[in-house]
């Protein structure tokens, strides 16, 4: 196997945490925040000087390239590897200083800015199997980014990679780094024709060997309670209010099961998320989550059950229930296409890793990607802790996810006939 240049790897990835890219949920522009296109015109200028094609940032900030073909081989598909450059809202992203720990021997880290965050190997048993390696932190008072630039570093030092060592032969090479994935939006703009690639990869998991070919497929429902209003004074016998429905039907609910908050790995649950109203109309808001797509009806079904049986104990109220879908399985998807989770499996066992299939239990943007055009797991980066400022990453993960990458490109040649 060919060296992965760790220090220019590292180096990438120090300066780009150091941009501020925080995305915006309440942001009504696209880009939600304007400081995302800060990274996005340094990526566009790198890969502009390492020679890419059909180098482009759009009004958008996404960013898509090109690494051509070095095959003769004629019908290898194109493939693309994608990561967002927003960084989460959930913990501040201004003025991120990235500490690299080399030799890391196993003591608890202080973050220097705030004492308070302590990250430590006696609670984190991911973190011991890094003792002897480098990890990178932030400084205590900000989120460190790794997700999602660990990603784009490793896909930057994928490309560089490549271009350096022509012997590896590929197939075309699609590059795209989407903004706004934290706020759910990082494929809403997203230009199909611009990506140009059959198979995609996310890179914007964790542990290292990780490849996620399952998510959740999501919809959503309102139950829209009418009440009967009537002047408080004079309402005996006339009044039903519409917010006291919805507490029975909230009530209604099991509390040992069906809910985020009482299952885990492949189970399902119908997840109260907004209630909105007045006495004489009330909406609850839900999401409704299942790894089986057929499922979700049926959990509509006894959700709406529920709620009838309530309503209907209540004379001159009525409902409505209605159900959006959100995004789907991508599994549904990749099924159909085996070989480009299998190919990615082989590239992680390749690099010496023993290979982890793991289902998210929430979306990607390879969950809308597959659904739209382009079959798209989602593979390891390292992150760890993400969204908080206990977040790390080890640079040995980083390094096997650009040997993964390596790997993935040389197989999807090897593998197409001449
Ligand atoms: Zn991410």
């Amino acid at each position: 196997m060919i060296q992965i240049n760790r220090d220019a790897l590292v180096e990438r990835f120090m300066r780009y945490v150091q941009i501020d890219t925080q995305s915006d949920p309440n942001g009504t522009a696209f880009p939600t925040t304007e400081k995302q296109k800060d990274l996005s015109r340094v990526l566009l200028q790198e890969l502009i000087a390492m020679g890419l094609e059909q180098v482009e940032m759009d009004e958008y900030s996404y960013v898509y390239a090109t690494l051509p073909a070095n095959s003769s081989k004629k019908n290898i598909p194109s493939i693309c590897y994608c990561s967002h450059v927003d960084t989460a809202p959930d913990c501040s992203g201004t003025n991120v200083k990235p500490i690299l720990h080399n030799n890391y021997n196993g003591a608890d880290i202080i973050l220097p800015d705030d004492p308070s965050q302590v990250l430590s190997a006696s609670v984190s048993s991911y973190l011991k199997e890094h003792i002897g390696g480098s990890i990178i932190t932030a400084s205590g008072n900000t989120l460190l980014g790794s997700d999602d630039k660990a990603g784009v570093a490793i896909i930057m030092q994928t490309v560089q990679t490549l271009l350096n060592h022509p012997e590896v032969l590929h197939g075309e090479i699609k590059i795209v780094f989407t903004p706004d994935e934290e706020v759910g939006k990082g494929t809403a703009k997203i230009d199909m024709n611009k990506v140009g690639a059959q198979f995609g990869y996310t890179l914007d998991g964790g542990e290292a060997g990780s490849l996620e070919d399952e998510t959740f497929s999501a919809d959503g429902a309102s139950i829209i309670i009418n009440g009967v209003i009537a002047h408080p004074g004079y309402a005996k016998n006339k009044l039903v209010n519409a917010m006291k429905i919805a507490g029975e039907i909230l009530a209604a609910l099991p509390a040992t099961e069906w809910s985020p908050e009482t299952t885990e790995k492949m189970e399902g649950f119908v997840h109260p998320v907004s209630l909105n109203g007045i006495a004489e109309k009330t909406t609850i808001g839900f999401i409704v989550r299942d790894f089986k797509t057929a499922m979700l009806q049926e959990h509509h079904n006894k959700l709406k059950k529920i709620a009838e049986d309530i309503v209907a104990t209540h004379k001159g109220a009525s409902m409505e229930y209605v159900q959006q879908e959100q995004y789907r399985n991508m599994n549904d998807i990749l099924v159909q296409h085996p070989q480009v989770a299998l190919y990615a499996a082989e590239a992680i066992k390749r690099t010496g890793l023993t290979v982890k299939i793991e289902s998210i239990r929430g979306g990607t943007d390879g969950s809308r990607l597959s659904y739209i055009g382009m079959p798209c797991p989602n593979i390891f980066t390292g992150m760890q802790n993400i969204h908080s400022k206990l977040e790390w990453v080890g640079v040995n993960d980083m390094v096997k996810s650009v040997e993964t990458l390596v790997h993935l490109a040389a197989i999807w040649e090897e593998k197409t006939e001449e």
